[in-house]
């Protein structure tokens, strides 16, 4: 199993702390087991925080909290009763179920104090992840159907979310979703998802890459076809129809409204002048970093910010926690992510400022209101 970064571990504690967190990091080792991870709590003026729990071989506590942060400045963004946190647990997403489950198990068993953070999935976790968690601790959201889960990655909530914020961003931009070429990094719950419910608008998925390489077709990919390869556990290069790439060719391809659907920093000062599109849809947390976001304004792409765009995952979890149904989560998603995307593309556009700044000032106004309201000392 890989090990930490040891100098990112020291470096990161407190590198981005300010007065809005984080509150606490706790780190979770478990030697016999090989386990190692990481939980930050960011902000819990709002209520106990939510946020996904990931497996991956290379995070650090610098990407935990900048995820945790995110993740504070989206559940303040939609308005939802609860603050910001996220955990990672080393390891290979791909690990077998029997592995998973002993790692899941012990690491909410280990966290299970921390009565203020809510474990939720993320990349390498799903909702039997969070079945177990819940049997240890009693308390997680992203749970399957059968034990009152509103199961988000299967009904794509996050996609739905993504589909309802490019409604309201292409009046901001010269695109419209009927015909709009789309390409999407990362065909994954979030990115199939996507891709589905902007087809459904009329748009045209032409590009898709997974970890396996890129697949493109300017006269459209089949959908189901890569679902089912996906569901096979394939590729979706393996797809028969379409120019086939290495993974980083999607971020060549020309299109319409380009979707990071997968990693952090995928979009950087140096690939950014690449990227040949009219809208960036920020389906995965923190893909475009600070530099990246500046040029892509300079250059007149709208961009529309990973915390706004991609709330519909957390704001089903939050109704699912709250005890809704499914219909309320698609409806209430589907108001937040129109009025949100709204907000922030009206604010940039009238004080000249990027959509990310503007999606900023509004969350941590909010936040800070949330603050507001709790005791002193
Ligand atoms: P997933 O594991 O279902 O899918 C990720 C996909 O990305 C997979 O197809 C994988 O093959 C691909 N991938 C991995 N590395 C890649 C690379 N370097 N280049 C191209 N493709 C690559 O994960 P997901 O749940 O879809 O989440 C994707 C991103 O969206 C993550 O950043 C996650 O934090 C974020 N997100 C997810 C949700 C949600 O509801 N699931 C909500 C908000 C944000």
């Amino acid at each position: 199993m890989p090990k930490a970064d040891a100098p990112a571990l020291q470096q990161g504690l407190f590198r981005f702390a300010d007065d809005l967190g984080p509150e606490k990091i706790l780190h979770v080792t478990e030697p016999g087991l090989g386990l190692h991870g990481i939980l930050v709590v960011d902000n819990v003026a709002a209520g106990p925080s939510i946020g996904g729990c990931r497996i991956a071989p290379d995070v650090s506590v610098d990407e935990c909290f900048r995820l945790a942060r995110a993740m504070t400045l989206k559940n303040a963004a939609a308005g939802l009763p609860h603050g910001g946190g996220k955990s990672v647990i080393f390891g290979d997403p791909a690990m077998p179920d029997a592995e998973k489950e002993r790692y899941i198990r012990a690491f909410a068993r280990a966290i299970g104090d921390i009565r203020d953070y809510i474990i939720g999935p993320d990349m390498g976790t799903n909702e039997a992840c969070m079945a177990w968690a819940r049997d240890e601790i009693g308390r997680s959201v992203g749970l399957p159907r059968e034990i009152g889960g509103i199961p988000l990655d299967e009904i794509g909530a996050t996609g739905f979310g993504l589909a309802a914020a490019a409604e309201v961003a292409q009046e901001f931009c010269d695109v419209t979703l009927e015909g709009a070429r789309v390409a999407v990094q990362g065909y994954g719950s979030v990115g199939r998802h996507a891709a589905r419910f902007l087809a459904e608008k009329g748009a045209i998925l032409v590009a898709a890459s997974d970890s396996g390489g890129t697949i493109v077709n300017q006269a459209g990919l089949d959908l189901d076809a890569l679902d089912a390869l996906k569901r096979s556990g394939k590729s979706i290069v393996e797809l028969k129809r379409g120019q086939k790439g290495d993974r980083e060719a999607i971020i060549d391809v020309a299109s319409d409204i380009w979707i990071p659907a997968a990693r952090p920093d995928v979009i950087r000062a140096d690939n950014v002048a690449r990227l040949d599109t009219k809208l960036v849809l920020q389906g995965a947390n923190i893909p475009v970093t600070a530099e990246a976001e500046q040029a892509l304004h300079a250059r007149g792409i709208l961009s529309v910010p990973d915390f706004i765009a991609n709330a519909g995952g957390v704001i089903c979890a939050a109704v699912e926690y709250a005890g809704g149904t499914q219909t309320a989560a698609f409806q209430t998603i589907e108001e937040k992510l129109r009025i949100n995307t709204r907000e922030v593309l009206d604010a940039a556009r009238e004080s000249s400022i990027s959509p990310r700044e503007a999606a900023v000032a509004m969350a941590e106004r909010r936040v800070r209101a949330a603050m507001s309201y709790r005791r002193a000392m």
